[in-house]
């Protein structure tokens, strides 16, 4: 039963579930979720203050988190115990990272191996997902703050980019939070929804995502067409952005000054507060032509023109970027139908004129740049609530589908991680002369054997023409369609008799489950492969046994007495092979007996070819 809660603050009843939209940024994250009344998504925040929570976690000397705007006074007076860009450790090893390595400042684990990094804070050590959690924690309490309700449920968004391991350790990073992560969506996904594109059925569109942050550069092409949304390429650059554009301030002013960086780099609050009067002044100069400031007794000022000359290089180099993301979709400027803006960096008008020249279009900038990933996840978290049952479900399929065949194996049909809607159809034949029913089972999982697997539904194709083994071809089709339903048809074609049957594939199954069924199938792999291995030989060795014995009885006048012995012997050497359930011996003996057979199997086709030519009337 839905509970109902009061919101204390308006005295209205509220439904106490609601899935909120998380974008777990590199520099910033926020929370986001469809407003109950107006139904447009609106980024949470407190009264007078931002939406952004800086991705920043802070330990006190007793190893005690806190996260955000808090956690960022630390950065410069507390370096080591302050941990930024956590994102970009999630699933990465110390090699991954050994390159970049000077960029953290504070202790990542140099054991130069392929295992996950961890940080080191004081005597503890955190994994970027725990430390992701703790951002996640921070949003979860906020959100409940403002909105007075439990938020159990999110969508998180992750680069385009982002690889299973990733994806998985920011759902495991939501989970310790206490969040029930229902999707992974991909960022530039999130922000196309956000301007209502893919968002009608029939729609279908090339878009570019331009993302330029605080630290990151990422350009994602996309595809969208009946909801679905398909990443084409992405490219970028993870240590490009905000930051690089305030140093280029940073060093306009200090060549006007005389002064080196590395001189200024001894004294570490000048650098930082001119830092701060860079950025000041790079966001002044997206609605300013000119800016002007104090500094340690002097008059620092930029005009919009020199800062433009400043960053050509920067823009440039993510333009190169746009172009190879184009080539790897093997598209064209001319196919690209929107630009989507995305990232606090791309206020900066001429970065936006310059995308815009590139694609020839005007670019989608009329959406807060900080919060529309945040908005995009929203609108997602709303479609999966079921609020908006206009829209489509962007779905994929978490566990791999499939039939059993011969010895009770798993025949995989669609992979599990498959874009929904998806088809996919395969042949099959009977293994039984005059074989009148052909029984399907459709089963879910990653294991090996069936048994291991769940069961999603069984019927029987009936009516198949009574044909010699193998002759029968029977197409099992899979049909996924966009509300996850599956359709699974069995045809005999040569007869053209079929049946079909649906099923909900994900019924029932709550995450925990389909993690389980992952974690098993992993554990799992070598016995599986052993038992593959075994079953797949004892399945042939029965097909051959039964092919043989009734050769035998059929053209045993084509065989010498000696040769009928040899075939016997072979024949029970090889049937106890299969009562000992053992592989290489069962395979020993396969061969064994096609050597004996050989030869008359020879004979028997040459006297059928013979016969035949008799036959025929010329
Ligand atoms: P994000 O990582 O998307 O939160 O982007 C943060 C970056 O956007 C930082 O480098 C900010 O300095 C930059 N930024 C925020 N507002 C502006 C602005 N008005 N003009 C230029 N850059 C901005």
């Amino acid at each position: 039963m839905a509970k109902i809660g009061i919101n204390i603050a308006t005295g209205s009843l509220q439904q106490a579930e609601m899935i909120v939209g998380i974008d777990l940024g590199t520099t910033n994250s926020l929370v986001a979720i469809i407003h109950p009344d107006t139904k447009q998504p609106v980024a949470l925040k407190e009264f007078n203050s931002s939406s952004l929570v800086p991705s920043i976690v802070h330990f006190d000397g007793f190893g005690n988190p806190t996260v955000g705007e808090q956690a960022r006074t630390f950065l410069e007076t507390d370096p080591k115990n302050t941990i930024f860009s956590a994102k970009r450790l999630m699933g990465k090893s110390y090699q991954d990272i050994k390159d970049n390595a000077q960029f953290f400042t504070y202790k990542v684990i140099d054991d130069d191996t392929a295992s996950l990094v961890k940080v080191q804070v004081g005597n503890q050590f955190f994994s970027p997902i725990e430390l992701s959690s703790f951002i996640l924690k921070e949003l979860k309490n906020r959100a409940e703050h403002i909105l007075k309700t439990p938020v159990t449920k999110a969508v998180i968004t992750v680069p385009a980019y982002f690889n299973d391991a990733q994806r998985q350790a920011t759902r495991v990073a939501g989970k310790i939070a206490g969040l029930d992560v229902l999707r992974i969506v991909n960022e530039p996904t999130a922000a196309s929804l956000a301007y209502g594109l893919g968002l009608r059925q029939d729609e279908e569109k090339t878009i570019a995502v331009y993302d330029l942050g605080g630290g990151t550069f990422d350009i994602s092409i996309l595809h969208i067409s009946n909801g679905i949304f398909e990443v084409l390429s992405t490219n970028g650059d993870t240590y490009l952005g905000g930051d690089d554009i305030d140093r280029s301030i940073m060093e306009y002013w200090l060549t006007e000054g005389g002064i080196t960086m590395e001189e200024l780099q001894q004294h570490q609050s000048l650098l930082q507060s001119l830092r701060l009067k860079a950025e000041e002044a790079k966001k002044h100069l997206s609605t300013h032509d000119h800016f002007s400031t104090n500094w340690n007794g002097e008059v620092l000022s930029i005009k919009r023109t020199d800062f433009e000359q400043l960053i050509i290089g920067l823009i440039n180099k993510t333009i190169k970027c746009c172009e190879r993301a184009l080539q790897d979709a093997k598209l064209t400027i001319a196919a690209i139908d929107s630009i989507v803006m995305v990232g606090g960096s791309t206020r900066v008008p001429a970065i936006k004129q310059a995308v815009g020249a590139f694609f020839g279009k005007p670019v989608n900038d009329s959406v807060n740049p900080d919060e529309v990933v945040a908005l995009g996840a929203a609108i997602q978290a709303d479609i999966l609530a079921g609020n908006n049952k206009d829209f489509l479900l962007l779905d994929i399929t978490p566990l791999s589908l499939g039939i059993e065949t011969m010895g009770g194996l798993m025949d995989v049909l669609i992979p599990r991680n498959s874009k929904i809607p998806t088809s996919v159809g395969r042949q099959y034949t009977t293994h039984k002369d005059g074989q009148g029913s052909m029984r399907i089972s459709v089963y879910q999982g990653e294991r090996d054997m069936v048994k291991d697997n769940r069961k999603l539904a069984e019927f029987n194709l009936t009516g198949i023409p009574g044909m010699p083994a193998g002759m029968p071809k029977v197409e099992i089709s899979f049909l996924i369609n966009a509300d996850g339903i599956l359709v699974v048809k069995a045809k005999e074609l040569r007869s053209g008799i079929e049946q079909f049957i649906e099923v909900t594939p994900q019924y029932g199954l709550t995450d925990e489950q389909v993690e389980g069924m992952l974690m098993d199938s992993i554990t799992h792999a070598k016995d599986d492969m052993q038992t593959r291995a075994l079953v797949e030989a004892t399945t042939e060795a029965e097909q051959i046994l039964a092919v043989t014995e009734k050769f035998i009885s059929k053209n045993q006048q084509l065989l010498t007495s000696e040769e009928i012995l040899a075939t016997a012997g072979a024949m029970q050497a090889l049937q106890l092979a299969v009562t000992i359930n053992d592989k290489n011996l069962i395979q020993n003996k396969i061969e064994e007996l096609n050597e004996i057979s050989r030869p008359f199997a020879e004979r028997a086709m040459d006297a059928a070819v013979s016969g035949a030519l008799k036959g025929k009337s010329i």
